[in-house]
Formats: C-alpha cells, sequence, structure tokens
C-alpha cells in the first residue's frame, strides 16, 4: 500500500490547490486504509465523504504537496472524531465513587478491572474495592481473586449467590470500610442475550454508578461496534475502554464506536500487565487507525515549522504600532490551530514558560464569540481599531449584527489594547528587563 500511496503522492507533487481530482485520488488510498484498519464500511464511506467536501478548495500548506495535504486533513478529522481530550473517571465530589462494567465475556473486563484498580491507586490515591459479582462461572470469582492478590487490592465476593445481593452487600461493605472507589465485576455472555440485560439493568439501577465501562476487544474489528451499539442501547455506557490493542489491529473499532455509539474511548488496555492500562490518546489512534506513520511525522514537522513562521511575523506584528482586528483575527485563527495562546507566545525569544502562562491576555474559550465581533465589523474598522473606540454608536451596531452585548464588544477592544500595551512594553525593554520578567513575571 505505502509504494501506491507514494506513487500517488508523487503524481499529486507540485500542483498548487487541492481540486476534486487530487481529493478524489488520495481518498481512494485512505479509503483502502481505513478498511484495511477494519473500519465499517458504511463509516469509512460517510467519514470520507464529509472529510472529501471540507478539503475540497483548502489551501495547500507550504511545503506540503496535495497528497499529503489530504492526510493531513483526514488525521485532523479522526482526531476530532476520536475526542480532541483524554476523558479520565469522573469522580463523585463527596463521598464514594462507583464503576460498573460491562462487556461480552472474553472481552476483557476481569483484567481491565484489575487495571484499573492499579491505576487509580498510582494515579490518583485511591483506594480501591473490587467486587466480584460475575456469578455464571465459579472461575470467574476466583480469577478476580487471583488478580487482586497478585496487585494488592481487596476483593469482595460472596461465592455464587445472585448477583444483586452480592452487590448490595458489597457496597455496604465498601462504605463502611471507607473506600475511595468501587469497581464491579459484572457477568458476560458470549452473545448479548436478555437475562443478561436485566440482570446488569437490576445491577445498574442498585450501583447507581458514577461510570459505566464498556470493555471493547479491539480484536473484534468491526464486529465490536455493533455490540457497542446493544450494551449502550440497553444499559447506557458513559465510557468505554478498549482491550487487547497490543495485538496487530490497527483498531479501526474505535472510530467505529466513536461514530455509531458516539461513546467516549477513555482507557486503552494492551497485554497481560496489570500496569498497562494507559488513558486514551485520540492522536495516536487517528495515526495508527490511519496507519500512515511515515508520512504522519513527516506532516507533522512540515506543519510546525510553518506555525513557527506564521507565528513570528505575528509577532514582529504585534510589537509594532499598527496591530489590527484583522491580525487580532489572524491571530485567534493561528491559536486555534497551534493549541494555546502560550504556545503562540512560545515562539517568542527569552520568555519563560511562567511568563507566557501569566501573560495570556484573551482566554481561549472566547475565541469563538471574539471572531463573530470581528466578522461583524466593516474592513475598514478592522484595519482601523479607532474608528471602533471613538464611536459608541458603531459599537452598538457591531453588537447588535453579531448578536452579542455591547459590553462583548468592549472586551474585545480592551483586549486588543491590552495586548497593543504588552508586546510594546515587551519590545522596549533591554535583554536584563526581559530576563528579570522571565524569573519573576
Ligand atoms: P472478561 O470475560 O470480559 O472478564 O475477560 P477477561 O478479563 O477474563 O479476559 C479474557 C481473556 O483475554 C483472558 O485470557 C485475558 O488474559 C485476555 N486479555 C484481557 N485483556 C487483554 C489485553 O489487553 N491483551 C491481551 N493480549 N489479552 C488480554
Ligand atoms: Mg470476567
Amino acid at each position: 500500500l505505502s509504494d501506491k500511496l507514494q506513487m500517488t503522492m508523487r503524481r499529486l507533487t507540485g500542483r498548487g490547490k487541492l481540486d476534486e481530482k487530487d481529493i478524489e485520488e488520495m481518498m481512494r488510498e485512505v479509503r483502502l486504509s481505513l478498511l484495511e484498519a477494519d473500519v465499517n464500511f458504511k463509516i469509512v464511506k460517510s467519514f470520507t465523504q464529509s472529510v472529501k467536501e471540507q478539503a475540497l478548495g483548502e489551501k495547500i500548506l507550504k511545503g506540503l504537496n496535495p497528497g499529503q495535504q489530504v492526510v493531513k486533513i483526514v488525521h485532523d478529522e479522526l482526531k476530532k472524531v476520536m475526542g480532541d481530550e483524554a476523558e479520565g473517571i469522573r469522580f463523585k465530589i463527596n463521598g464514594m465513587t462507583t464503576i460498573m462494567t460491562i462487556g461480552l465475556q472474553g472481552s476483557g473486563k476481569t483484567t481491565a478491572i484489575g487495571k484499573m484498580a492499579v491505576w487509580l491507586r498510582k494515579k490518583e490515591k485511591k483506594k480501591v474495592l473490587m467486587i466480584a459479582a460475575d456469578v455464571y462461572r465459579p472461575a470467574a470469582i476466583q480469577q478476580l481473586q487471583t488478580i487482586g492478590k497478585q496487585v494488592d487490592i481487596d476483593v469482595y465476593q460472596e461465592g455464587l449467590i445472585d448477583a444483586r445481593t452480592i452487590v448490595k452487600n458489597g457496597l455496604k461493605y465498601a462504605s463502611e470500610n471507607k473506600y475511595d472507589v468501587v469497581i464491579v465485576d459484572t457477568a458476560g455472555r458470549l452473545n448479548i442475550d436478555e437475562e443478561m440485560m436485566q440482570e446488569l439493568k437490576d445491577v445498574k439501577e442498585i450501583v447507581k454508578p458514577d461510570e459505566i465501562l464498556l470493555t471493547v476487544d479491539a480484536m473484534m474489528g468491526q464486529e465490536a461496534a455493533n455490540v457497542a451499539k446493544s450494551f449502550h442501547d440497553q444499559i447506557g455506557a458513559t465510557g468505554a475502554i478498549l482491550t487487547k490493542m497490543d495485538g496487530d489491529t490497527r483498531g479501526g473499532a474505535a472510530l467505529s464506536i466513536r461514530e455509531i455509539s458516539n461513546i467516549p474511548i477513555k482507557f486503552s488496555s494492551a497485554g497481560e500487565k496489570m500496569d498497562s492500562l494507559e488513558a486514551f490518546h485520540p492522536e495516536r489512534m487517528a495515526s495508527r487507525i490511519l496507519g500512515m506513520g511515515d508520512m504522519l511525522t513527516f506532516i507533522e514537522q512540515v506543519t510546525d515549522n510553518i506555525d513557527e513562521d506564521e507565528a513570528k511575523n505575528m509577532m514582529e506584528k504585534l510589537m509594532t504600532d499598527d496591530f489590527n482586528y484583522n491580525d487580532l483575527m489572524k491571530q485567534f485563527k493561528m491559536i486555534k490551530r497551534m493549541g494555546s495562546m502560550s504556545k503562540l507566545l512560545g515562539f517568542i525569544p527569552g520568555l519563560g514558560a511562567k511568563l507566557k502562562q501569566a501573560r495570556t491576555a484573551i482566554d481561549d474559550k472566547q475565541f469563538d464569540k471574539m471572531e463573530v465581533i470581528i466578522k461583524s465589523m466593516t474592513e475598514e474598522e478592522r484595519k482601523n481599531p479607532k474608528l471602533v473606540d471613538q464611536s459608541s454608536k458603531r459599537r452598538e451596531r457591531i453588537a447588535k449584527g453579531s448578536g452579542t452585548a455591547v459590553s462583548d464588544v468592549n472586551k474585545l477592544k480592551e483586549a486588543l489594547e491590552t495586548q497593543k500595551k504588552m508586546f510594546k512594553k515587551m519590545a522596549s525593554m533591554d535583554e536584563k528587563e526581559l530576563e528579570r520578567l522571565q524569573k519573576d513575571p
């Protein structure tokens, strides 16, 4: 595949802009790659279609050829679908946090519980109790006990009596003995069946879990997504754990699960060792699914450099007097792409990390609103901020046009001024003063 890919790319090299043909050519490779990763074909179709629409007409970044540009867009979109940030466990603010696991037999529930208990103890300093409520196989209880002994985590069990009773008693025991987190191991079947679902519903009713984590065997491929959907439709999962990621699967299941059920994937589990549970990394997963490792590394390097060039230009502009709303808009766009204001400021030579954080004049979250406001300004106003400063009529009109309040427009106006002031001050400082600022912002 990779040879074919390179050939396609070579053919594409040298063209200036993404047209339909470029995209179609590259999309064929992307589609194949996703299918090879065992992503459900319907999802491959809808996903590539939406990316295609997005890519059409997009400018090709300096240093990339059209093929690489398409792959970059696909990769960014995959990351977005997978969830931008890894989500951890939602703990109860007061009292004992309860976690319930669900999933087919053999999907890795019991193993994942042991790993999660270790993770919670190590990373979150929690006292954890595991409750053995898989009462259909004697071996299941023993398995949990063995794991418990191995990693030194307590297990509550009453043998093969009714799961509901065990869970009730177990919770009582946990709160009497001041455990921070309780994880309930439940029974799964090889196939989804009514009785199992009913038992899980009952257990859910009793536990009132803060998290219902669905274990999904990544090796199952696209079938995993359908199983996940049935569990989710009936029990409602708050997150998924992707297990058996140490296998050679590319993990297309992750994409299918997100697209079909929209369950956030919280952990990935790889291997038999009890410390092999990791917070889920959308970025890594996106790369693994796409399976174009070398090219992605290359794209990342190139785009990092572009960011650096652009950021430096922006900084120079910031330090002059004529910084205006158009520049501010560009800055927002860059920040959105790069992640944060702090990162942007990181490109100014001689500024310490502390200063970078301390001097972020605008809350990163406000950007969208600010952009809308700037878009409601006339070109003249954007170029000449004084026009906005001097006329409250203009500010009222801009607020109305952007569906915001005059106070929001004033905030934006202040943001521009604050930035100008701050950077002018920095521009006039000599080396020594900058150094002092770094130590004590
Ligand atoms: P459960 O039936 O859902 O509780 O699944 P288990 O935790 O008992 O796991 C079923 C089988 O898969 C066991 O043989 C585990 O050792 C194995 N297993 C679980 N997690 C992983 C993993 O991340 N990687 C590998 N290679 N095997 C795993
Ligand atoms: Mg089990």
